[in-house]
């Protein structure tokens, strides 16, 4: 506290500590002197109009506290400033001190939000990017949309499991479930089960089945199921040949049976239901897979059932005794089905059930309007099933908000490689590439397939096969649709050895037993690197993949690359256990990328969020031309 006028009067002892107080008389005394602060004469006093003082006072009010305004040579008056100790210091300080006090919290306050871990920083950067490519629109048809049409409850069904099952607890499911490494969400999910038997398929078929060596159903199978025979919407995802097209073809076949047996379908009616492929190839293989089950129930005296495959590139006159009759299940690619839907060659006005095979590709490949222009043509409330071994969130997400009370199956993670298949990556030199191809086709007997992202690579590598003498086929999205079937038959007949593909192979092909996949370009897309080496190792059976990269295979994808063989644990090559991950030590997540389901980096730093953004400004789609199947 500042000591009174009279103790500074009383003794030298006080003298000392009168000081500060006699300072601050001075200052009182020359506060006038911080008006006059224009005048360089300490001494003389100018006349200074009214309005300017006027100004000046509201200055110096604004001023107080900020010393060096306060008296230019008046250097006692700096002493006054500095002279925070006063009881009767001035409001300058006063307000100074507020706002120093106003700036700490704000501070305070900064710090805190900056103190969030990194990887909440990162989550939250994620969310905004993905906000921000969010799919425009639900995966619904626009009539459904415009007319605020949504079904809330699942359709029914006449299947029931049988008694014991439905006895179980759900904490006995859980733990069969657990059993057998599925992942199940949703709401009401039906219960799994272990074998065909009890599905209640029809005796010849089973027979059929085990006439394959289909004898136990594998877990996809286990629960997707009875998920699609008891009428549930569902997104299955498991991994490459684990037997996902029997988890829908199964109930599309059951369906078909039972509309027939109810009242036989006469010449113009139908669908019941509906496949539809990203690829012609794929549609083609599903279909045959259905009509020879369908053909087994025929000849046992069931009811007869119309398979139908609309693809483009064939003529659809050949299968005009198919349409003359009525039929009741399509396997379709997009393009060759809308175009039969708007010609009115047939209408899904029965149709209650449509399965999306590989949905994640068809989205990316830039079916999106198509899904949802085919999804315009049904007129009443449907079961949709989606299937892939790859399913990044993004799409996943987009894909639970259009489906009625969906069950999410899983088994293993989405995105996740194949474990029965030996991943071999290995550092080649671009110009070596040919001629150790043919080294590397000797690792294993045949048949093999070999991939290349560029048609143009794929034409020159099966030339150069040819000139080796390698029994080699061509297969890409720019040969005609001839050169496509001739290729896939002589392969799949094992009159060829080796088949050269473009991505259009990738997706869903299933070949007998292919021993070998060689990666001749790694993909720049860690899914398609997953599809296409899931062409071998299939139903249970071991296979080899061998990927070569070099200088020219982007970092990112080798990042992505090194995580998926860490999970897979698959032997890591020095190469790429030399590379550094520049997310270490902030809490990398082994969950993917919400875009492409790549472990080795964020969505951030996604290379398909750029191509995807590249393409849309391009007006493009993607895929390889051909490949889906127009
Ligand atoms: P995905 O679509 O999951 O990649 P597919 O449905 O093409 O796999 O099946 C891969 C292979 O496994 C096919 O040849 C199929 O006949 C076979 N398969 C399917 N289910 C079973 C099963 N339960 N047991 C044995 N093999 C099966
Ligand atoms: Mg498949």
């Amino acid at each position: 506290m500042a000591p009174s006028a009279e103790s500074s009067a009383s003794g030298a002892a006080a003298a000392s500590a009168s000081a500060p107080a006699y300072k601050r008389r001075r200052v009182v005394e020359e506060e006038p002197d911080l008006m006059s602060y224009e005048d360089d004469d300490d001494t003389y006093e100018a006349y200074i109009p009214a309005s300017k003082r006027k100004q000046m006072e509201l200055q110096r009010i604004a001023g107080r506290g900020r010393v060096a305004v306060a008296a230019p040579g008046a250097g006692t008056a700096v002493e006054t400033g500095a002279d925070k100790g006063g009881d009767d210091d001035d409001m300058g300080v006063r307000q100074s001190k507020t706002a120093l006090l106003h700036a700490a919290r704000e501070l305070k306050a900064l710090q805190a939000k900056e103190q969030k871990s990194e990887a909440e920083k990162a989550a939250e950067e994620e969310r905004k990017i993905l906000d921000a490519h969010a799919a425009r629109r639900k995966l619904a048809s626009d009539m459904e949309l415009a007319k605020g049409i949504s079904y809330e409850e699942p359709l029914k069904t006449s299947w029931r499991a049988p008694a014991f099952v439905r006895r179980r607890t759900e904490q006995e499911n859980e733990e069969l479930r657990d059993k057998h490494h599925v992942l199940a969400e949703g709401k009401d999910i039906p219960p799994l089960i272990t074998n065909f038997r009890d599905m209640k398929l029809p005796p010849p078929l089973l027979a059929h089945l085990e006439s394959k060596g289909i004898k136990r159903p594998t877990p996809i199978q286990m629960q997707g199921l009875p998920t699609a025979f008891s009428g549930r919407d569902m997104i299955g995802i498991a991994f490459t040949g684990s037997g996902k097209t029997l988890a829908f073809s199964l109930p599309i076949v059951m369906f078909a049976l039972e509309e027939q047996r109810k009242l036989p379908y006469v010449r113009g009616e139908g669908p019941t239901g509906m496949i539809v492929c990203p690829s012609r190839e794929l549609a083609r293989q599903t279909y045959e897979g259905i009509k020879v089950m369908a053909d087994v129930l025929a000849q046992a005296g069931y009811p007869e059932i119309g398979v139908l495959l609309c693809i483009g590139g064939i003529s659809m006159a050949e299968q005009s005794h198919v349409m003359g009759k009525g039929f009741h299940i399509v396997v379709a690619t997009p393009g060759r089905l809308q175009d039969m839907l708007e010609k009115k060659k047939f209408t899904l006005e029965a149709c209650k059930y449509l399965c999306l095979d590989e949905a994640d590709r068809m989205i990316d490949m830039g079916f999106e309007d198509d899904v949802r222009n085919i999804m315009s043509f049904f007129k009443q409330q449907r079961q949709t099933l989606l299937f892939s071994a790859t399913m990044p969130k993004k799409i996943q997400d987009f894909a639970e908000q259009s489906l009625i009370q969906p069950v999410v199956i899983n088994v293993g993670r989405a995105g996740a490689a194949n474990l029965d298949i030996i991943q071999e990556v290995e550092y080649v030199k671009q110009e070596a590439k040919m001629v150790y191809l043919l080294e590397c086709l000797q690792k294993t007997a045949p048949p093999v397939v070999v991939f290349s992202d560029n048609k143009n690579e794929v034409d020159d590598i099966q030339e150069y096969l040819l000139l080796k003498g390698v029994e080699a086929v061509a297969i890409h999205g720019s040969k005609t649709q001839d050169e496509r079937e001739y290729a896939i038959k002589s392969f799949k007949s094992g009159k060829k050895d080796v088949m050269v593909a473009s991505g259009v192979a990738s997706k869903g092909l299933d070949f007998n037993e292919i021993q070998h996949v060689v990666n001749y370009t790694m993909p720049k897309e860690i899914e398609d690197y997953v599809h296409q080496i899931g062409r071998t190792g299939r139903s249970g059976n071991t296979g080899i993949a061998t990927t070569f990269v070099n200088m020219n295979t982007a970092e990112q994808t080798l990042l992505d690359l090194k995580y998926l063989l860490m999970e897979a644990k698959q032997r890591i090559p020095p190469f790429l256990a030399a590379l550094d991950d520049p997310r270490a030590g902030q809490g990398a997540s082994l969950t993917g990328c919400a875009v492409c389901g790549g472990l080795g980096h964020s969505v951030k730093d996604c290379p398909k969020l750029e191509d995807n953004q590249r393409r849309q400004t391009a007006g493009f789609s993607r895929g390889d031309g051909g490949g889906g199947g127009y």
